[in-house]
């Protein structure tokens, strides 16, 4: 008799690349909970086992860390694959699989991070003299992410952390519902023809839309684009146009007002009025500062630095005012030709102009100077093209070949395509990753991202895995013949994700914990991605690869100029409006107390004096809406998306030095960012390998340059 083995459910494989199909929301609620049982009990095992071992007795990286990063592994591997599905396929049968089992595994990480026993082990092998400088990295990320989560705290002082954990958590999600709340409470019915002039057919569209699905529907179910009613609401898709193009200058300012002065208000049931976040805002900022105390720094700010690349509040200080100072005249200087501008048109706004002014004149003077339409560019960007040009480009500056192997391995929709990348010098596969190109409504989260399939490790036999990467994008599909044509933002899009992807793909770092994306400081992540954006606008990448899919006539020169100009067409102020976030956010976790005599807002005026040029109006509560810091993980680290930056302009800049048309330079550049920035993945401070691959510390010269900001270095006001 054979008896037949239970074969594994593919939920439950833990290495290898997931049978997608298999894994079934039935699978997921049927073996998620036996899997956190078993990872729940094989942690408990560890730490008896650390326990029984007498103090002073040697701990071995082989014995304490591998199992525990096994452990990990096996969670991220199956949870990993269900996240993935739940954004690439949902339905709601997954949907609400994933959600019944989200808590259990946020639970086990909390836990896992607060063990005392695992902490204490980590300290004592931390004192070993044989760890080499990658170890040495890993174990000081994982120390300080135990003690940020409070894991050295004991007693009461434990108690009152957790506490106010819970209540930082509960703020949060109360300051985004009222922002929520406040934008869906307000709406304004516009019904005659002079109300909607200037208005783009398509937001048109929107509005008469949104009117027809109003609650209040009814009389409004008949609404077209064409006779109206319209609907105008807060929600971005619909307001941000609205302000562009509507030639209605007193509603531009009534939606304007309503805008900013979201959530600021008293609360007021019969007028239907939502809560107020100013109590919120004090209240998180001080519960920050109390944390911050008790975690044995002197403000929040320095808990959020402590695990990024920015080493001081100083030096982000610096960086901001040295993109203030180049942005500021810059900034000025565009509000004067958008004032020129209505002038010359004779419009009233010309004398008094105001910030609801702003975006409708920019769109004017954008279509004035660039008549730049972004849709009738596709032709031009077809994706089977765009990844001829994006792999050549790979090729040339990384020395990789990537190939295609569609049907090698399991996928997720027929749309979704497989490749493999090998080393030119060896021959060798090195990595391989998943393309999902097409947006498919309903079933897949909208956006692009990469993600990680598997990470580069050794296997328990002392084999390799190759990392494989996720990448998503959310085009549109091709039409019969047709192939998918494409924006130059979304090909700026693709771009971007292949840079996470090369960062997670060409790591030579073996140590899972440190390889690729892993361990890599928060403000210094979006260095490749946004790196690989900048060859969107090199000559020879961009007209190498962008013709026409029926022609094959190459992009005309007149369009390539005005991509150009475009990229820097109001970059003054769109640089300041980040430093005014940025700074008011830095400042109000470092400087601000509840008992120092200033309000928050009034905090965010002082810094306003010299980070705006148009100043906030009295209505004016933008940070009752400031979502990304109350409401989001960018407390203390608004800064990063400009400190990248930095970083990505600078290394790209090392390529215009020896000359973007000197091809044996730019390939020894590109072999250098290859082994450095891409090689070295989290194994290293960042700083380390910036300056590893750009011999100095990095600058903001580049970017400053870039953004078309390095005339006029006056300092401002
Ligand atoms: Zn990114």
């Amino acid at each position: 008799m054979t008896a037949t083995l239970p074969t594994r459910p593919a939920l439950l494989m833990g290495e290898g690349l997931p049978r997608f199909e298999a894994i079934t929301p039935e699978q997921v609620s049927a073996h998620m909970p036996a899997l956190m049982a078993q990872l729940e009990a094989e942690l408990q095992a560890i730490e008896q086992r650390l326990d029984a071992t007498a103090a002073g007795q040697p701990l071995s990286w082989e014995g304490l860390m591998q199992p525990l990063q096994r452990l990990g592994e096996r969670l991220r591997w199956s949870w990993g694959a269900v996240s993935h599905l739940n954004g690439v396929c949902n339905t709601p049968e997954l949907r609400q699989a994933h959600a019944e089992q989200q808590a259990a595994v946020v639970t086990f990480g909390n836990r896992a991070g607060q063990s005392a026993p695992i902490y204490r082990a980590l300290r004592q092998l931390q004192s070993r003299s044989d760890l080499d400088a990658t170890q040495r990295r890993i174990l000081a990320s994982e120390l300080r992410d135990m003690e940020l989560r409070g894991v050295g705290l004991e007693g009461s002082e434990r108690e009152a952390f957790n506490a106010a954990s819970q209540e930082l958590a509960e703020l949060s999600t109360r300051f985004g519902n009222q922002v929520l709340d406040a934008t869906n409470a307000w709406s304004l019915q516009l019904t005659t023809p002079d109300e909607v002039e200037g208005l783009p057919v398509s937001l048109l569209e929107q509005l008469a839309q949104a009117a027809r699905q109003s609650p209040a529907a009814g009389d409004l179910s008949s609404a077209s684009a064409e006779q109206g009613p319209w609907l105008l609401g807060l929600d971005a898709t619909r307001s941000g146009p609205f302000l562009q193009y509507s030639l209605r200058r007193d509603l531009r300012e009534r939606i304007y007002k309503a805008l900013v002065s979201r959530a600021s208000g008293e609360a007021d049931a019969e007028l239907g009025t939502p809560g107020n976040n100013w109590p919120v805002i004090e209240r998180i900022l001080s519960l920050r500062q109390e944390q911050a105390h008790r975690l044995g720094y002197a403000n929040w700010a320095e808990v959020s630095l402590a695990s990024k690349m920015a080493g001081s509040e100083e030096e982000v200080e610096r960086l901001l005012e040295d993109l203030r100072q180049a942005a500021y005249p810059a900034a000025a200087a565009e509000l004067e030709d958008l004032r020129a501008l209505a002038a010359r048109e004779e419009a009233a706004e010309a004398a008094d102009f105001q910030p609801w002014d702003v975006s409708f004149w920019a769109e004017r003077c954008r279509r004035e100077l660039f008549d730049l339409d972004s849709e009738a560019l596709r032709p031009w960007f077809p994706l089977p093209r765009v990844l001829e040009g994006l792999f050549a480009l790979c090729d040339r500056l990384f020395g990789i070949e990537i190939s295609a192997a569609d049907g090698e391995a399991p996928v997720w929709h027929p749309d979704v395509r497989f490749f493999r990348v090998y080393d030119r010098g060896t021959g060798q596969a090195i990595a391989a990753f998943y393309l999902d190109p097409y947006s498919r409504p309903g079933s897949k989260r909208g956006g692009a991202w990469m993600d990680e399939c598997l990470v580069r490790s050794l296997a328990a036999d002392g084999t390799p895995v190759l990392p494989v990467a996720y990448l998503i994008c959310n085009q549109s599909p091709p039409v019969g013949e047709t192939p998918s044509l494409m924006t130059f933002q979304e090909v700026e899009t693709l771009f971007h994700e292949f840079g996470h992807g090369l960062h997670h793909m060409l790591t030579t770092v073996e140590r899972p914990q440190a390889a690729g994306i892993n361990n890599v400081e928060w403000d210094a992540v979006e260095l490749p991605s946004q790196f690989m954006e900048n060859w969107c606008y090199d000559r020879a990448t961009l007209l190498g690869m962008a013709r026409h899919w029926q022609s094959d006539e190459p992009l005309p020169e007149a369009e390539f100029s005005k991509l150009l100009a475009a990229r820097t067409f109001m970059a003054g102020a769109a640089t300041l409006r980040q430093v005014h976030f940025a700074l008011t956010d830095l400042r109000l976790h470092s400087r601000w107390s509840p008992d120092g005599g200033q309000t928050p807002e009034q905090l965010r005026r002082e810094i306003a004096a010299s980070t705006t040029v148009l100043e906030p109006i009295e209505e004016d509560a933008f940070l009752c809406s400031f979502g990304h810091i109350f409401a989001g993980g960018y407390s203390a680290g608004y800064y990063s998306y400009k400190w990248a930056e930095v970083l990505s302009a600078d290394a790209f800049s090392a390529f215009e030095e020896v000359g973007l048309e000197n091809e044996e330079e730019i390939r020894a550049t590109g072999r250098r960012f290859r082994e450095t920035v891409l090689s070295l993945g989290g194994s290293r401070h960042p700083a380390e390998v910036f300056e590893s691959f750009r011999g100095r510390p990095p600058s903001a010269e580049a970017l400053i340059r870039h953004s078309g900001l390095a005339q006029g270095a006056s300092s401002g006001p």
